[in-house]
């Protein structure tokens, strides 16, 4: 992957880095491929020659704590930090200024994300990729990713298929009733939603508990006859 072939300009006044970094974000909801599109960008100027990383948040172990895996099960090394002013420190100064591009996985969960997009594309260079989730389940901004927007060249906002009428889904709703924002799942505590179920099953909630059920029975003989998956999330509809 990651080639480091030293591509940073310097300013022939004072030696400085040219400020010629990019910020891109990426964000939507839950299943709507965000971690596909970023390997794919990250892949792409990685064989366009570019030196590139993966940071993920060591929050998430869903999957393997040394790789950005999508849903799907595509993987990428990557770094898993606790927060993003690591980087620079774990990499090395060396291997940072050879670094062209940067990507970053579930960037709700960094704290950090503003000042660090703000120094890697403003002062070091560096084109910055930055996916996560704009909302979270109650549809409130989610950590600092809408921050970093004013900062950015391109907003793109992915959208996945609604659980419940296969219509194009913008937001996550939380299938569980625990209440903290954080809490990391998968399939088993969120579903991507249209905006027509989203406010249905918010505002009873009976429909909520008999949606969650349905679409929950669904997973589960899924995982055993994949190919009964679409009947039983028709028969879920609400
Ligand atoms: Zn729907």
């Amino acid at each position: 992957m990651a080639s480091f072939k030293p591509s940073i300009m310097l300013n022939p006044i004072d030696g400085s880095h040219c400020a010629s970094g990019e910020v891109h974000v990426i964000i939507g909801p839950m299943f709507a491929g965000k971690t596909t599109a970023l390997l794919r960008r990250i892949r792409s100027e990685g064989n366009n020659g570019r030196s590139v990383a993966m940071i993920k948040s060591s929050k998430d172990t869903r999957y393997a704590i040394d790789s950005v895996e999508t849903h799907d099960g595509i993987k990428f090394p990557c770094w898993a930090l606790p927060d993003l002013t690591s980087f620079r420190s774990k990499l090395g100064d060396d291997a940072y200024e050879k670094l062209d591009v940067i990507g970053i996985d579930e960037a709700q969960f960094f704290e950090d994300l503003y000042d660090f997009c703000c120094k890697a594309a403003d002062h070091d260079g560096k084109t910055v990729i930055v996916a996560g989730l704009d909302g979270d389940y109650l549809r409130r901004s989610f950590g600092s990713v809408l921050d970093v927007i004013p900062l950015a060249e391109t907003v793109t906002k992915l959208s996945a298929r609604c659980e419940l009428c296969g219509k194009r889904a913008f937001f996550t709703l939380r299938k569980t009733g625990e209440k903290q924002t954080e809490l990391i799942g998968g399939a088993d505590v969120y579903m991507p939603v249209c905006r027509q179920h989203y406010v249905n099953v918010n505002v009873n909630g009976q429909v909520v508990i008999e949606a969650a059920r349905s679409v929950l029975e669904s997973h589960k003989i899924q995982r055993t006859n994949p190919s009964l998956r679409q009947i039983q999330l028709f028969n879920g509809c609400i």
